[in-house]
């Protein structure tokens, strides 16, 4: 099939990458000139594990070429997915501007029966709006389709190829089969295609989102209170992930959900819901308790040195908001550098990918360590951010001399208490006491 993708982000790099991997001819459109003159040079513009040696073998084989050109994008495209940023409006519900205006750009370049698919995270009658918007200016018949994507940052090529499930919304006889026919190698092995109505699909995707980021920060609550009442979250976690209704994952206690897609999609659904006149009080509590959360070693960090952070050198590991990205979009990361600097603090950091793009937001205001042990050196704590596996098991001989206290502040559980406490450090870590 030949397939065009709109938005050479995250979602559409890998969505245009995985579709020429099964054979289909891709082009990937997309404004940013830089963007597109790095990828059409054969060099990736995100991190993603296992996307170069597809990435290079699709590009070299000509079946994936990339433009800033629109209309060249979709010459003869059968299919055109809009992979576009819906970020945060000001008040909270999703921005459609850009897939609006790329569909007011399509109706007049449309040559031939197409079927445009929204992948973007877009609120309930977004599909509807796009084909107002087309159908203003098309001369050819078109159906859109709202086709959620569920891949997650780090696991992504492995998700879009084997999915779950996939969702497609349509009421179009036609455009189903042509949806058909594009996923069925990726569903081999029985995973379903799960048709419905546009509005339902884009729901599906809301409720999606919401429900993990409920899921996450109702554990957070329990730890918070297992705090209070000296249990440790870990057991609690272990003794209800057992529970087939329950399930085992998504109930890791730590410092709170960030990325591109949780913290905008609960706001955005929360922001529908006021819009239809409905008080959604869950995720109005799931939004405050996160926010609050983000910064939760924060109160400890200062306590341990008597309320006074000025001239204290902290060594954060990690700052990608979850492991195996370079994604650092609300990263609680970044909330704790602030806070830190607010204080009077130096911060030190290490991050395994997302140091450019951390530089890039935060500049010369921190220091960048070349790995984890180099960011220890002279500082008075160590924070950890994010759970990448290099610091799960990090040399504690190596560290030995380098921190000027033996404190280390978790906020992802990654030790054992008994360890951190033969080891002799004071170790602070989320819903758990502290190890000293
Ligand atoms: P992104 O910001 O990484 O990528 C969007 C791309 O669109 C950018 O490269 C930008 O330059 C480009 N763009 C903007 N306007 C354009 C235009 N007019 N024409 C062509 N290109 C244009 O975003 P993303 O993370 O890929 O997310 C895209 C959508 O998918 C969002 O709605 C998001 O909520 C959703 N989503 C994201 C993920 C994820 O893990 N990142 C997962 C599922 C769904």
């Amino acid at each position: 099939m030949k397939i065009a993708v709109v938005g050479t982000g995250y979602v559409g790099l890998v969505t245009g990458t995985c579709f020429a991997e099964t054979g289909n001819q891709v082009t990937c459109v997309d404004i940013d000139s830089r963007k597109v003159e790095k990828l059409n040079k054969g060099k990736l513009t995100i991190y993603e594990p296992g996307l170069d040696v597809i990435f290079e073998r699709n590009t070299k084989e000509g079946r994936l070429k990339f433009t800033t050109n629109l209309a060249e994008g979709i010459k003869e495209a059968q299919v055109i997915f809009l992979a576009l940023p819906t970020p945060p409006g000001e008040d909270g519900s999703a921005d459609l501007k850009y897939i609006l205006g790329v569909a007011n750009d399509l109706g007049p370049i449309l040559e031939n029966y197409t079927v445009i698919i929204d992948k973007s995270t877009v609120p309930v009658g977004t599909a509807e709006k796009v084909h107002e918007r087309i159908a203003k200016n098309a001369k050819v018949e078109f159906d859109v389709v709202s086709n959620p994507e569920f891949l997650r940052e780090g696991v992504a090529v492995e998700d879009f190829m084997k999915p779950d499930r996939v969702v497609i919304g349509t009421k179009s006889e036609k455009a189903k089969r042509v949806m058909e026919k594009l996923y069925a190698p990726l569903v081999r092995q029985g995973n379903p295609i799960i048709f419905m109505d546009e509005r339902s699909a884009e729901m599906t995707k809301y409720a999606a989102n919401a429900f993990l980021a409920m899921k996450i920060t109702f554990m957070n609550e329990i730890a918070n209170l297992c705090e209070k009442t000296n249990a440790n979250v870990d057991d609690i976690r272990r003794g209800i992930g057992t529970d087939s209704r329950i399930g085992k994952r998504f109930l890791f206690a730590g410092i709170g959900y960030g990325g591109s897609c949780f913290p905008k999609d609960v706001q955005a659904l929360e922001k529908t819901a006021s819009d239809y006149d409905y008080d959604f009080k869950i995720l109005k509590s799931v939004m405050k308790v996160n926010e609050k959360q983000k910064t939760k070693l924060m109160p400890h960090l200062k306590k341990y040195f008597n309320g006074d952070l000025k001239g204290k050198t902290i060594a954060l590991w990690g700052l990608a908001f979850k492991p195996h990205t370079d994604d650092i979009r609300e990263a609680p990361a970044l909330y704790n550098i602030k806070e830190l600097r607010k204080a009077g603090a130096k911060v030190v950091v290490y991050d395994p990918e997302a140091m450019e793009n951390v530089r890039e937001v935060v500049g010369k205001k921190v220091k960048y360590a070349k790995n984890p042990y180099e960011a220890l050196q002279g500082a008075d704590a160590l924070m950890i951010m994010t759970e990448w596996p290099e610091f799960r098991t990090p040399d504690f001989e190596k560290m030995e001399g380098t921190l000027k206290n033996k404190v280390i502040f978790d906020g992802r559980n990654l030790y054992e208490l008994k360890d951190m406490k033969e080891l002799g450090y004071t170790y602070f870590s989320i819903g758990r006491e502290t190890a000293k």
